[in-house]
């Protein structure tokens, strides 16, 4: 089946009890046992629900995995993924990943004896610089929130493949509609599904999405273990939001495609970063690797205090964290989403105060340039 058809049927059922074209929210916490030790496939909800597993299959089509499982937020499910490894091993990171993620792994996972090496990951001599005999897994963001680097997916999977290394993509920017990092030989793939896939800010949610065999069951038994779940009403909700991935992506790619082209002619704007521009660096790596660079878009306004002028005439755009919903939000990653960057490596990262985000929505676009002109006419 095509992907859009897939987005709208897969692992979507008519239910068996009335026939309810649409998955039913099983809202309970435990099943009916046919007798003493027999259960009907059923036991008990945070090992397994029928509308998560409804959204689990979708999403292992989606992304063309052997299986896929669903978490409580984007964070539950790459500390899922770090579950791969044990204490006393070495991962590499793309080193501007999204900020929660840097914190966990710094501030958290190092605590429990794993050690974390950040590189340039769009240099594939850094990676392979970065490798050592305790390395298991190389873990990639691509492109890169919010600075909008690019790793060849498909370049770094072969070197993990070669050396037994574990790869990791965390998906969530594209999302599978317009990369699929597991048909490019990643082992992995994360979500936050709280953004593009649910798209319509109303949720928080992750997933994981596996290749392996060993992998796939690892994680299933510590998504029961931990209990990190997705719920019951919130698998509805992002299986409701996947059925539309397809059309909200190409809006988002259209709008956003347009807005980098305005800012790119904006005296006011410095410089643009949106992979789909030909100014973009790596643009010949996004036309062969993506098949849309969506509504992320990175800009960098003249000054800081030029910023500090920005935000405040925005009347569509609204100045909020996180990205992917049918609505436009605009950040400063500096002093919100990347805060807890310690300054020193945000200054190397080029995530300065001048630096602006943006998720680009499904609104007319006349109405969001004519936002951002109010914001630049008094930045
Ligand atoms: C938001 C986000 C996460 C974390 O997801 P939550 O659902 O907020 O826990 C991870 N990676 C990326 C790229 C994100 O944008």
């Amino acid at each position: 089946m095509g992907f859009a058809t897939d987005a709208i049927h897969a692992g979507v059922r008519p239910d068996p009890t009335s026939g309810s074209v649409m998955t039913p929210i099983y809202q309970t916490s435990t099943y009916v046992y046919e007798s003493p030790g027999k259960s009907t496939g059923y036991d008990y909800a945070r090992t397994i629900n029928p509308t998560r597993s409804a959204l689990e299959e979708n999403l292992r089509v989606l992304e063309g995995g052997r299986a896929a499982s669903a978490f409580a937020s984007g964070m539950a499910a790459i500390s899922a993924v770090m579950t791969l490894v044990k204490a006393g091993d070495h991962v590499v990171v793309s080193h501007n990943v999204y900020g929660g993620t840097y914190r966990l792994f710094a501030r958290v996972l190092q605590d429990y004896g794993l050690s974390f090496t950040y590189v340039d990951t769009s240099k594939i001599g850094n990676v392979e610089a970065a490798l050592r005999p305790d390395t298991r897994m190389v873990y990639l963001e691509t492109p890169t929130n919010p600075i909008m680097i690019l790793t060849d997916i498909a370049q770094v999977a072969a070197l993990c493949r070669a050396r037994g290394l574990i790869s990791v993509v965390d998906n969530t920017f594209l999302t599978p509609c317009f990369q699929r990092p597991l048909d490019l030989g990643a082992d992995v793939v994360v979500h936050s599904t709280t953004k593009y896939l649910n798209g319509h800010s109303d949720s928080v949610g992750g997933a994981v999405i596996l290749a392996r065999a060993e992998h796939a069951e690892r994680i299933q038994f510590v998504q029961n273990s931990v209990g990190a779940i997705l719920s019951p009403f919130d698998s509805w909700l992002v299986l409701r939001g996947l059925k539309t991935l397809p059309l909200r992506m190409r809006a988002h790619d259209l709008n956003g495609s347009k807005v980098a082209r305005f800012l790119e002619g904006h005296p006011g704007v410095a410089r643009v970063l949106y992979p789909g521009l030909p100014s973009h660096p790596q643009h010949d790596l996004a036309l062969r690797q993506t098949r849309g660079s969506g509504g992320m878009i990175s800009f960098y306004l003249k000054s800081s205090e030029a910023a500090g002028r920005f935000f405040k005439p925005l009347r569509l755009c609204a100045l909020a964290e996180s990205l992917g919903g049918i609505e436009t939000l605009i950040c400063q990653p500096s002093t919100m989403t990347h805060a807890s960057v310690p300054q020193e490596d945000r200054q190397k990262l080029g995530l300065t105060d001048a630096l602006v985000r943006i998720s680009v929505g499904c609104e007319d676009v006349e109405d969001i340039l004519a936002d951002l002109e109010r914001g630049l006419a008094a930045s």
